[in-house]
C-alpha cells in the first residue's frame, strides 16, 4: 500500500515538473542540467538553466544528504533523534543547522499559536498517515498523546544544547526541513553563480533568479482536485520560494472521511476546515514551509489574518468549495487559470 502511493507520488511530481518546466518552454535553451533523487522524503529535482555543471549540482545533493542525515526522524543517528531520545532526560548539543530551523520552528510556533508544531511527533506516529501503521486511534490514545505536545518545553539552550523537558516528547520537522533544504540550495547555487535554477522538493518549488532570457518564472499553483495535471493558477515572479501544503499530499480515506498527515495540535487529528491547499510565496523556504502548514491548521480566516500582518509572506487557499482567498499582496503576481474556481476578496 505504501509502495503503491510512493510510485503514485513519484508520478505526480514528475508530472509537476514537467507542468513547471512546460510554464517555461519555447524560452529555454536546450543545454540545461538536471539531477533528480528520492530524498528528505519526497522526490527531490534541481535543474540548472545558465550552467551544465554537474559538481555545483552536486555539491546541492550532499547539501541535502546532510540536511536529512542531521534532521531526519527515521535516522537513528540524527541530531533530532538524538534529542526524542533524551527527552525528560538531558538536553543534546546540537548542529548549527538543527539549532537555527528549531528556532525558527519556535518562532512560527509563537507566532501561529502553535498551529504549526514542532513537538508533534508523538501524535504523528500514533495516526501513522503515509506508512503501513496509518489508522484511527482511539479517543483515549489521542488525549494520552496531545499531553506530550507543548512548543514551549522545546528548550533551545546556550551553546547548541536542546531540550525536550518531558519524557515521551518528540520533535518532527517534517513540515519545516524542506524548506530549510532549499534555502541551503540557493544558497550553494549563488556561491557558484548560477542565476538560473529551479529547486523543487516533491512540489515545493524555489526559483532561482529568472529564466534564463530575464524573464521572470512562471510557477503553476496546484489544483487540489486534478492532483495529476492541472493548475488554478500561475504565479509570476523572480527569486521566489512557493511552498504548498495540501490535504491530498498524503492520507488514507475511510467511511468517506479523509484523514491527512497534518494534524492540529489543538484536536489531536487531521486539520478538519474548508481548506484543500494553501501556497505560500516568500523569499526564504523554510518561512514558506513552516508557515504553510500553520495556515493549513489555522484556516482561511485566522491564516489571512496572519498572512496579512506579516509583509515578507503572501498567501493563496484554495477551499473546498472551490474557492481561491488571497493576501493582500498577491494579486500582481497571481493569474487565475482556472475558470472552474472563484477568486474571493475579503
Ligand atoms: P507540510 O507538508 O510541510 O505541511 O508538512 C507536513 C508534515 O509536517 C507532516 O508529515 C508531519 O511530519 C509534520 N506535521 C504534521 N502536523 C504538523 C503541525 N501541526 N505542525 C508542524 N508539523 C506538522
Ligand atoms: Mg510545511
Amino acid at each position: 500500500m505504501y509502495k503503491r502511493k510512493i510510485i503514485y507520488f513519484l508520478i505526480f511530481a514528475i508530472i509537476i515538473t514537467t507542468a513547471l518546466s512546460g510554464c517555461t518552454d519555447n524560452q529555454q535553451p536546450t543545454e540545461t542540467l538536471s539531477k533528480d533523487s528520492f530524498m528528505l522524503g519526497t522526490f527531490v529535482v534541481v535543474t540548472l538553466y545558465d550552467h551544465q555543471n554537474e559538481e555545483i549540482i552536486d555539491k546541492v545533493f550532499n547539501r541535502f544528504d546532510e540536511i536529512e542525515n542531521r534532521m531526519s526522524i527515521n535516522i537513528e543517528t540524527s541530531d533530532v533523534s538524538k534529542i526524542n531520545d533524551n527527552a525528560g532526560i538531558k538536553p543534546v548539543k546540537v548542529h548549527d543547522d538543527v539549532y537555527y530551523v528549531l528556532k525558527k520552528a519556535k518562532e512560527f510556533a509563537q507566532i501561529s499559536h502553535g498551529a504549526f508544531e514542532p513537538t508533534i511527533g508523538p501524535l504523528v506516529k500514533l495516526w501513522g498517515i503515509g506508512t503501513e501503521h496509518e489508522r484511527i486511534p482511539s479517543e483515549g490514545e489521542i488525549e494520552e498523546n496531545l499531553l506530550k505536545i507543548d512548543y514551549n518545553k522545546l528548550e533551545l539552550m546556550e551553546d547548541n544544547m536542546v531540550y525536550l523537558s518531558e519524557p515521551g516528547m518528540v520533535l518532527d520537522l517534517g513540515g519545516i526541513a524542506k524548506g530549510y533544504a532549499a534555502d541551503e540550495a540557493k544558497k550553494i547555487l549563488l556561491e557558484n553563480k548560477v542565476e538560473s535554477a529551479i529547486i523543487d522538493l516533491g512540489g515545493n518549488i524555489f526559483a532561482v533568479g529568472s529564466k534564463p532570457n530575464g524573464d521572470a518564472w512562471r510557477i503553476g499553483i496546484q489544483d487540489p482536485y486534478r492532483v495529476r495535471q492541472k493548475h488554478v493558477g500561475i504565479v509570476q515572479d523572480e527569486d521566489i520560494s512557493v511552498v504548498t501544503s495540501g490535504n491530498y499530499e498524503r492520507y488514507f480515506e475511510k467511511d468517506g472521511v479523509r484523514y491527512h498527515h497534518i494534524i492540529d495540535s489543538k484536536t489531536g487529528y487531521p486539520a478538519r476546515n474548508n481548506v484543500a491547499g494553501i501556497s505560500v510565496l516568500s523569499d526564504t523556504s523554510i518561512q514558506g514551509d513552516g508557515l504553510s502548514t500553520a495556515f493549513y491548521v489555522l484556516g482561511v480566516e485566522e491564516g489571512l489574518k496572519l498572512a496579512n500582518s506579516l509583509d515578507e509572506i503572501e498567501i493563496i487557499y484554495i477551499t473546498k468549495d472551490k474557492k481561491l482567498y488571497l493576501s493582500k499582496g498577491v494579486k500582481d503576481k497571481f493569474e487565475q487559470t482556472n475558470e472552474e474556481f472563484q477568486i474571493v476578496t475579503p
